[in-house]
């Protein structure tokens, strides 16, 4: 093939290329809810925001109870002296831990959504993984991390998940929900 002739393929190519990313733009399917600060523990209701959460992020029907009942979620206005003490940063939106047997998710009211409440719960289903799921998860997500259109588009906009695997694993669920690579959906157990 003459040099001119390639060139003109490679322009050709290119602009089919262009064309087919303008035609089917992707966009995050949970985009980021701002905080509202209008919002306190008396004037919101958690099951609604659960609620919310279980139908956006097509949360397993069968699994709905686990959520509620195995996961003790608290609200707060602001930060309690003790939590604070206990070495959570004073902007922390939510925190999920594991303390006396049983997982616990605390989030400030301004913050009470169902992105922040997939973010949590997804934490919480990550401590459901064995050491060896969660060492093939990283291996996994951190293969797709450079190659997933989602997960890129996600990277593009909030890095936050880019701290580490544990963030990323909460991030890819909070953002991309059922839009994630399929072979990463095995890691989030109860959720899918
Ligand atoms: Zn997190």
């Amino acid at each position: 093939m003459s040099r001119l002739l390639s060139r003109i393929l490679a322009t050709f190519l290119a602009m089919v290329k262009r064309l087919f990313r303008q035609q089917t733009p992707i966009t995050l399917p949970h985009p980021e809810e701002p905080a509202n600060n209008s919002q306190t523990v008396s004037n919101t209701a958690l099951p609604s925001v659960l609620q919310g959460w279980f139908d956006g992020w097509q949360v397993p029907v069968e699994h709905r109870a686990f959520w509620v009942e195995a996961i003790d979620v608290r609200v707060y206005d602001t930060w309690p002296a003790e939590m604070l003490a206990g070495g959570l940063g004073g902007n922390t939106p939510a925190a999920s831990w594991e303390a006396d047997g049983k997982r616990h998710l605390a989030i400030l009211a301004a913050w009470l959504n169902p992105g922040v409440i997939a973010h949590e719960q997804a934490h919480n289903s990550y401590a459901l993984l064995t050491e060896a799921a969660k060492a093939a998860f990283s291996s996994e997500y951190n293969r797709l991390k450079s190659t997933d259109p989602y997960i890129q588009l996600l990277y593009s906009i909030n890095t936050y998940g880019l701290s580490s695997d544990v963030e990323g694993h909460a991030e890819v669920y909070r953002y991309l929900g059922e839009k994630m690579p399929e072979i990463l959906k095995r890691y989030y157990p109860k959720l899918f």
